[in-house]
């Protein structure tokens, strides 16, 4: 059995888009499989068709495959001919000494031309199996389920189904902007738009030298957790220090949280248009803490013109956490560090700040001037997978 056979949600990718999306399927396969040996991933009437090398660990290739977006399910397959004998013979041969209590045939026909139906090729085969195990027909409940999908001129047989990584193909959905922390809400925000098919860039602040480097290697090991799941990323990494220091002098303590976060978004507006990137996406949640109730939440959006998507913002402390363990960056957020919003923060910020009060507190600085030097001095760092990470670059 060296053939995978990937399924698609045919829902979502009905209409007009649907070969692009499928195209884009078969590239992000490509791209994840990357190093083993996989002679061909082709698309096939409605499924997609991945050729393995004779020593390709179907482990191996398991393992990649459940972090592709936009895949329902995918079983490794056997291939035969339409003809029932040899067919049968041929799962025969694959089955070996299995053993089970109950069973059935499941057919389905990519081409409705074909000269039989899907109940035929059940019972045939099915027959054939039975005759030759002695097993048990279970048509509701059965043990172990044979799939048969017909195609023009072969047949794919498989054995139970492995359940994909479901959402949408990597980049399908455009570029947006990550505001990574290194907190364990962050990552999820970001997971969140990846399974929805957008290519995710990320943006982290740091106080180095202020604090230590702690937080830009917390935030390297989550964007490279991360980059399983679209192949690719960008992080950049912003100084924020000194940035903090002018504000500390120039805003009053309650305000100091928010304006931060004004700042903040200003910044990555900067990056997110120079990449392309089309949204802002943070890990805020309502209430979760005094900065971010609704009032706070509205005051630090309307320093930037993008739209800030907040995938979490309903969602409970435990739920976003037990995602953060299955996406695998739980361990790596829970990991102390010093955050640069602890540095210079009051011990009760305000949680009703209102626009007029934060563009108040502006005026006392040079944002313009903040931004573009924050900007000059950013550093971008590329991460690659299956590959390792590339050296690091300097400038966006
Ligand atoms: P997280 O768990 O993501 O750190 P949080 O619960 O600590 O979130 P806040 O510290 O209020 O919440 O941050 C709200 C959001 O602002 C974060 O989810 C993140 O998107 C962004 N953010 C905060 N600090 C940073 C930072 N140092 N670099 C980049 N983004 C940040
Ligand atoms: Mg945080």
């Amino acid at each position: 059995m060296n053939t995978i056979v990937v399924h698609y949600k045919e829902l979502a990718l009905k209409g007009r888009n649907r070969p692009w999306f499928i195209q884009l399927l078969v590239r992000n396969l490509k791209s994840a499989l990357a190093g083993l040996h996989v002679p061909a991933v082709r698309s096939l009437m409605g499924r997609i068709e991945i050729e393995l090398g004779r020593d390709t660990p179907w482990i191996d290739v398991r393992e990649r495959l459940t972090r592709v977006f936009g895949i329902a399910n995918f079983s490794c397959a056997g291939q035969g001919p339409h003809d029932f004998d040899a067919l049968a013979a041929a799962i025969l041969d694959d089955l070996g000494d299995r053993q089970t209590p109950s069973f059935r045939v499941a057919a389905t026909r990519a081409d409705k031309r074909l000269p039989f139906t899907s109940p035929q090729v059940e019972r045939e085969v099915g027959g054939r199996i039975k005759d030759a195990k002695g097993w048990h027909v279970d048509l509701d409940r059965p043990a172990l389920t044979i799939h048969i999908e017909m195609l023009p001129e072969r047949a794919f047989y498989f054995f139970g189904k492995e359940p994909g990584a479901g959402g949408l193909p990597t980049g399908t959905g455009g570029r947006v902007a990550c505001l990574l922390s290194g907190g364990i809400d962050s990552p999820v925000a970001a997971y969140r738009l990846m399974r929805r098919g957008c290519f995710v860039l990320f943006i982290h602040f740091h106080s180095y030298p202020i604090l230590s480097l702690a937080s830009q290697e917390k935030v390297r090991e989550i964007a490279s957790v991360l980059t399983r799941y679209q192949q690719r990323s960008r992080l950049a990494l912003v100084p924020f220090g000194d940035l903090q220091q002018k504000i500390v002098l120039a805003v009053p303590p309650d305000l100091r949280v928010v304006i931060y976060r004004r700042l903040m978004l200003r910044i990555a507006e900067r990056l997110a248009r120079k990449w392309h990137a089309k949204a802002l996406v943070t890990g805020e949640v309502i209430g979760q803490v005094a900065s971010q109730t609704l009032e706070n939440m509205t005051t630090i959006a309307t320093a930037t013109e993008l739209e800030v998507l907040r995938p979490l913002v309903g969602m409970d402390k435990d739920e976003i956490a037990a995602e953060a363990q299955r996406i695998g960056t739980f361990p790596i957020s829970i990991v102390p560090d010093q955050d640069c919003c602890t540095l210079f923060t009051p011990r009760h910020p305000a949680t009703r700040a209102r626009v007029t009060d934060a563009s108040a507190a502006e005026e006392a600085l040079p944002i313009e001037e903040m931004v573009t030097s924050a900007i000059a001095s950013t550093v971008v760092e590329q991460f690659k997978f299956p590959v390792l990470e590339l050296p690091a670059g300097h400038g966006p």
